[in-house]
């Protein structure tokens, strides 16, 4: 397969472009190739799909705004849109024109009304992560009502295979044609048919169970795949697993949001962890090894000098979150905080053994390490 072009390339749109410029951009290519104008032109045909895929994602915040952060594959790696991204097929696309020329997926061309697909709405869930999951990844099973197929009429909305026959009020064409007296003359407008819905055909004998929609509330466990390194905030689209749509139209999607829960150990800063570790104040002063935990719930063991600081941090590279898939940096880093603990209480001993230290200048503090704490404040308030 050809390499795909940029969505906003192909629409020939700046990154920045407001949803009526994209619109427009759009409207003007999907006239430029559309079937009807170009019948056999299957380079024709080909930029047209192409546009429409585009548009599908571009117009819709949502899927925009992956597809600005992720790139193509978006963070499942399953590609976009409800219709499954390169395999749109032209039902899907005259589905969408709604939006564009007005109505409800009537096309506009060449005449006769179009087979309308439906498309079913967007389901919205919410999940709640540990950091933990967010680090390996995570299948999630949610337990989902939502419109499902008409098992009695197998989604068509007919009873008994009956089929469709021709819309009684806008005789097939799916539009209906209204004439008014007005201050300019007779004044005639078209508009969709409200029977038919622009289909052009209605059913002959509506299906007892779902009143003709061909879709019935349902439940279905759902499982998701939420890949490792995202974070509060991001929405995690799986197509085709929202709402069926009327009459065996195309599914919805579901879009995930992440919530992330507070660590008890951890702060998380972009993909790095910060680690806040209470040093004790003989190993301050020794030296020696101390552990950090890391989120792969192993320890490392770290090897500090004598004299380590208050305020010093240590940069584990690599031991922090990984970043999402798609995106440049790799895994993030482990930052360990040092305080040095001051014991409240002393014993007796170690008052007495404290108290011989308390004249020596040796304990009161350097002019070097007086700088940086002075310089470390200083850039603190600026
Ligand atoms: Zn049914
Ligand atoms: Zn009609």
């Amino acid at each position: 397969m050809a390499q795909k072009r940029d969505y906003y390339e192909v629409l020939g749109v700046g990154k920045g472009a407001s949803e009526d410029e994209i619109k427009k951009a759009y409207r003007k290519i999907a006239i430029k190739y559309h079937p009807d104008r170009n019948p056999g032109d299957k380079d024709a045909e080909e930029k047209f799909k192409e546009a429409a895929e585009a548009y599908d994602v571009l117009h819709d915040p949502q899927k925009r705004q992956q597809y600005d952060q992720f790139g193509f594959d978006g963070p499942m790696g399953g590609g976009f849109g409800g219709f499954g991204g390169a395999s749109m097929n032209m039902d899907d696309i005259f589905s969408m024109f709604g939006d564009i020329f007005g109505g409800h997926g009537f096309s506009g061309f060449g005449g006769g009304a179009r087979r309308q697909q439906h498309r079913g709405s967007d389901l919205r869930l919410k999940v709640r992560l540990t950091l933990e999951e967010i680090n390996q990844g995570v299948t999630k099973k949610f337990k989902v009502r939502k419109d499902v197929p008409c098992q009695h009429c197998h989604g068509t909305g007919a009873e008994d295979g009956s089929g469709r026959e021709q819309c009684p009020t806008c005789h097939g064409s799916g539009v209906i044609t209204h004439t008014t007296q007005s201050i300019f003359g007779m004044m005639q407008t078209q508009g969709v048919c409200p029977t038919c819905g622009g289909e052009g055909t209605v059913i002959k004998n509506k299906c007892h169970e779902c009143g003709g929609e061909g879709i019935v509330k349902g439940e279905e466990v759902v499982e998701i795949k939420i890949p490792a390194g995202v974070a509060e905030g991001m929405v995690v689209n799986v197509p085709g697993k929202g709402n069926a749509g009327r009459r065996n139209g195309v599914n919805g999607d579901i879009q995930v949001f992440i919530e992330e829960e507070k660590h008890s150990q951890f702060v998380r800063d972009g993909n790095d962890l910060i680690y806040n570790l209470l040093l004790d104040f003989p190993t301050a002063a020794l030296g020696g090894e101390v552990e950090i935990p890391t989120i792969e719930g192993s320890k490392l063991r770290v090897k500090l000098d004598n004299g380590t600081q208050p305020g010093k941090t240590l940069r584990l590279r690599g031991k922090g979150l990984p970043a999402v898939q798609g995106f440049a940096g790799g895994r993030g880093d482990l930052v360990v905080n040092i305080s040095v603990y001051v014991p409240k209480t002393l014993s007796r001993d170690e008052k007495e053994a404290i108290e011989r230290f308390k004249d020596s200048d040796n304990f009161k503090g350097d002019r070097q390490t007086k700088e940086t704490i002075f310089q470390r404040f200083k850039n603190y308030f600026s």
